[in-house]
């Protein structure tokens, strides 16, 4: 019995290291079901280590930027060119901006330090909403410091008071040597069949076709650049649209009821 291709798993060490910003794997299957996910899934935990994995969200739907990504790469002159891209730097986060806004609402918190960098944060519009602060650990009892890793406006009001350095509280991942350190990996160059080293074992058969079964394809409503398809001209007879015979391309009848 010669062995058969079932299922191969990828995880390039460049895109694994990396991985907070990169794809991280990808597979071939015999189909898409459950166990081969949770195939991947578990191969995924293996590789990258289960402590690591179990803190992130995984998100899958890229379509809006990519699509925004083929109207920048279609266009065809320069303004529309820089248009596209203005558009794509809108939905990535301003993180100088959204630091800029918090700053400049620290304004409106009075703090009081309290030692060993705990804070007491209270509102200077006379209201009784008050918060702790502790610029050591990078907290703040309303949580959005936790939450965003940067300074939150009752963290900003103290760091304001004690004249502090804010980039040293926003958290690593916004800098830009973080950027520059993950895509500092390489993924290495690989020769071509011809100098690949032969083994003494069979050929491995092809996977056995299978026609997928109880996968729905679900209709998804497409955005303004994708291709439409009008879907077969049955459905437009069904509109009251009339169509063209496809035989003698009159209309209002088709070729099996030719007058
Ligand atoms: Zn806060």
């Amino acid at each position: 019995m010669r062995p058969r291709f079932q299922r191969i798993y990828i995880c390039l060490d460049a895109c694994k290291r990396s991985f907070m910003i990169l794809p991280i794997t990808y597979a071939v299957v015999e189909a898409e079901t459950k166990d081969s996910w949770r195939w991947l899934l578990l191969n995924l935990c293996d590789n990258l280590g289960v402590d690591k994995i179990r803190w992130c969200t995984f998100m899958s739907d890229q379509q809006k930027l990519k699509m925004m990504m083929w109207k920048a790469a279609k266009a065809t002159y320069v303004q529309e060119w820089e248009r596209r891209m203005k558009e794509i730097q809108e939905i990535f986060p301003k993180i100088n901006k959204k630091i800029e806004r918090e700053f400049d609402k620290g304004e409106e918190w009075l703090a009081i330090y309290a030692g060993r960098d705990k804070y007491e944060v209270s509102s200077s519009q006379g209201n009784r909403a008050k918060f702790v602060v502790d610029l050591n650990l990078h907290e703040c009892s309303c949580r959005k410091f936790q939450l965003t890793g940067y300074p939150c406006e009752h963290a900003m009001s103290c760091i304001r008071k004690m004249c502090l350095d804010v980039k040293n509280y926003v958290n690593k991942c916004y800098r830009k040597e973080t950027y520059v350190d993950c895509y500092q990996h390489v993924i290495c160059p690989l020769n071509g069949p011809n100098l690949w080293s032969q083994t003494e074992n069979d050929d491995v058969l092809p996977p056995v076709f299978r026609k997928a079964i109880g996968h729905l394809k679900l209709s998804r409503n497409k955005t303004g650049d994708e291709p439409r398809n009008n879907g077969p001209l049955s459905k437009l007879s069904r509109t009251g649209q009339q169509q063209k015979c496809s035989y003698c391309f009159a209309l209002g009848h088709n070729k099996k009821n030719l007058p």
